[in-house]
């Protein structure tokens, strides 16, 4: 949100690094994709990747797979 309000014009085509933090401060690996808020949000906006870490590694998806995931999980 920041950004869209900041740097309209360095949405499209960006990526977007989301991470957790564990309850003592350090990153800890998120699960599947799940918010449809933060995912629908990236992909109207025109953000192109939304990367996770996860525990096998960090994984990349393109925004409108992200939301298709997103709302399958949210089912
Ligand atoms: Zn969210």
């Amino acid at each position: 949100m920041d950004a869209l309000r900041k740097n309209p014009d360095k949405i499209p085509g960006s990526t977007l690094y989301y991470c957790r933090l564990g309850k003592d401060g350090k990153l800890a690996p998120s699960g599947e994709p799940w918010c449809t808020i933060c995912s629908k949000m990236t992909l109207d906006a025109g953000v192109s990747y939304f990367v996770l870490m996860k525990s096998e590694g960090y994984a990349a998806y393109a925004t409108d797979e992200y939301n298709l995931l997103s709302f399958a999980y949210a089912g």
